[in-house]
């Protein structure tokens, strides 16, 4: 049968040991005990069931990677203190000086500053193509190509990556395809696809009540195994573990996921229509004539839509703004960063999650000026807020 990423965290039977349905949060850093012996077994990895020390794993935390695991069906997973944790955790542990990362271009801002601006301190290069041009990925892979890394859908183009063909590249030269699914939790399930590592942020869509950063790794057991390991280990050693307490309430917040999917995907698509019956420039990978939609196609699970992400460009950021103050006044939602909210909220990217990646860059990549994100909330009655958008959008003179 083929896998079901949200029936399979139905499937999962997770309890406390009192029956407690959420299990108690394990509110401790180090554990006892009764044999000496045990805890030198727990410190080579070789005592199964038994903790050691919460900066390596909490039974809280367990239970949440357990979770994510299911749903992507890896066979392990690690939960982060933010995304960024889980980014640079996993790609420290998979580079070392000397070796070489093919990235996507357009990728989250702090993604981006840290491929470009710290990696090269420890002599790890990274090449930035365009992830949808398979060629220039197959020519830019050196002998030292550790990692292929990309978005499933990128920040904030919402390009579309094809995971199957990227993998292929990646198998043939022996580099691991990572892949940040932050944007389509439960709509991809990067990993079937023939990711090797799948990363998150979990303060977007999978907590989807913007109260904490948080983030998690998920992949084979051995690179979890080579993570946490005492002596060489990046999520050990750097030490960017989650709190027992934001995995006990992310864990309750994942079991509603799939219905907030379907409603950020339902009401995406809805303004998506409207935005193209109003004639605006706009980019929606649910759309049939866009780019992406093929790609997204083939790899999406059709229950949860194409997501609740969309960009749409004004031009010119002063445009962007305009619009965006009148939408914060109107009450269509909050001119914020981040996304995955009940509520929609935009931004300008190239001036806010994207200012890292500087102006020619932005310019290269097809980023414009006017474009304003959107994270389209849980809203009930979606042909509300899109009256109040076209009410904007007309005292605004953009339409
Ligand atoms: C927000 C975000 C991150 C960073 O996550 P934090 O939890 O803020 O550290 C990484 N990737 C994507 C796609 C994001 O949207």
């Amino acid at each position: 049968m083929k896998h079901d990423p949200a029936a399979s965290i139905f499937d999962l039977k997770q309890f406390g040991e009192f029956g407690d349905v959420n299990p108690s949060v394990t509110d401790s850093a180090t554990y006892t005990f009764m044999q000496a012996k045990t805890m030198t077994d727990t410190f080579h990895g070789e005592a199964e069931g038994c903790f050691l020390y919460s900066r390596h794993w909490n039974p809280s935390n367990k239970y949440l990677s357990d979770a994510l695991a299911a749903m992507e069906g890896t066979e392990a997973g690690w939960v982060t203190g933010s995304g960024m944790g889980a980014i640079t955790t996993a790609l420290l542990q998979l580079c070392a000086s000397g070796d070489h990362i093919v990235s996507s271009m357009t990728t989250y801002g702090g993604t981006f500053a840290f491929m470009q601006n710290w990696l090269p301190r420890f002599n790890i290069e990274v090449t930035f193509v365009d992830i949808t041009d398979l060629n220039a990925v197959k020519a830019a892979i050196k002998p030292n190509t550790k990692v292929v890394y990309t978005e499933t859908m990128t920040n904030p183009l919402l390009q579309i990556s094809d995971l199957p063909a990227l993998s292929e590249i990646c198998k043939a030269s022996g580099a691991s395809l990572v892949v940040d699914n932050t944007f389509t939790p439960l709509i991809v399930a990067p990993a079937l696809h023939g990711a090797d590592v799948v990363v998150y942020s979990m303060t977007k869509f999978i907590n989807g009540k913007n109260d904490c950063v948080a983030g998690a790794i998920c992949g084979t057991n051995d690179f979890i195994n080579q993570l946490i390991d005492v002596n060489n280990g990046t999520a050990m050693l750097l030490g960017p573990v989650l709190d027992p307490y934001r995995s006990s309430s992310i864990l309750k917040n994942l079991h509603t996921l799939h219905i907030r999917m379907k409603q950020h995907s339902y009401n995406a698509m809805y303004l998506a229509n409207k935005f193209k019956e109003a004639g605006l420039r706009f980019n929606y990978p649910g759309m049939p004539d866009n780019k992406g939609y093929e790609t997204l196609k083939k790899m999406m699970h059709p229950d949860f839509g194409f997501g609740g992400m969309i960009a749409i460009d004004l031009g010119t950021s002063e445009k962007a703004n305009i619009l965006m103050e009148m939408m914060e006044s109107a009450g269509v939602g909050y001119l914020a960063v981040s996304l995955g909210y009940f509520k929609t909220l935009f931004s300008n990217s190239g001036k806010s999650t994207s200012s890292e990646v500087p102006e020619e860059v932005q310019k290269e990549m097809g980023l414009s000026p006017g474009l304003i994100r959107f994270s389209v909330g849980l809203d009930h009655n979606i042909e509300k807020t899109w009256q109040k958008i076209l009410e904007c959008l007309k005292t605004s003179g953009i339409l």
